[in-house]
């Protein structure tokens, strides 16, 4: 059975048989905080239950790296509508060890691309236009330095309230061990 058919019958039973009832809640969190996290699969469970938090107590933003990649993009509006709009008054960053985006090799991941069918055109086009593909998938590396980066664009942000906390973490994703990189109460 295909993936899609596994999902819709398992939903089936999941909402016939009332399942979600013990995850009601409200669409504001009761801790009154929002992470932006990466979108790692080994943090899915684990980061939840690291940091003591379950549905209902968090907004949790999720990205390849945790990454704050520009000013006004969809990641900074996601937190801005947190705090001005859905309770949030403190902001946490959470990069975690090993991640994705600090092996990424855009070179790499570019010739992915044309094996995969993208045409030397498109690469060409998007040059012409401005665009830097290269610049487009960097990572990073250093956790540390990445996350400490983000949340220093956060906390400076024009838009963003001067008292909120801005913290930045890093999370071992075997272990779930948090090591503190910024203290937002320290700003
Ligand atoms: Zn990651």
């Amino acid at each position: 059975m295909k993936l899609l058919q596994q999902i819709l019958d398992h939903n089936k039973d999941f909402v016939e048989n009332k399942r979600y009832e013990e995850f009601a809640t409200t669409k504001f969190p009761d801790k009154r905080m929002v992470i932006l996290t990466c979108m790692d699969t080994r943090l899915l469970e684990l980061l939840p239950k690291a940091i003591n938090v379950a549905n209902g107590d968090v907004k949790i933003i999720k990205n390849a790296g945790a990454l704050v990649a520009h000013p006004f993009g969809s990641i900074m509006r996601s937190i801005l509508v947190a705090v001005y709009q859905l309770q949030a008054d403190e902001v946490f960053v959470i990069g975690h060890h090993d991640c994705g985006m600090s092996a990424i090799k855009p070179e790499l991941v570019i010739e992915e691309m044309k094996k995969r069918g993208v045409d030397e055109s498109a690469f060409e086009t998007l040059a012409y236009s401005g665009i830097n593909v290269e610049e487009f998938l960097k990572g990073f590396s250093s956790v540390s330095e990445s996350v400490a980066h983000s949340a220093d664009m956060i906390k400076k942000h024009p838009l963003m309230p001067k008292d909120v906390p801005v913290h930045g973490l890093v999370i071992n994703p075997e272990t779930g061990k948090l090591d503190l990189v910024v203290d937002g109460y320290g700003q």
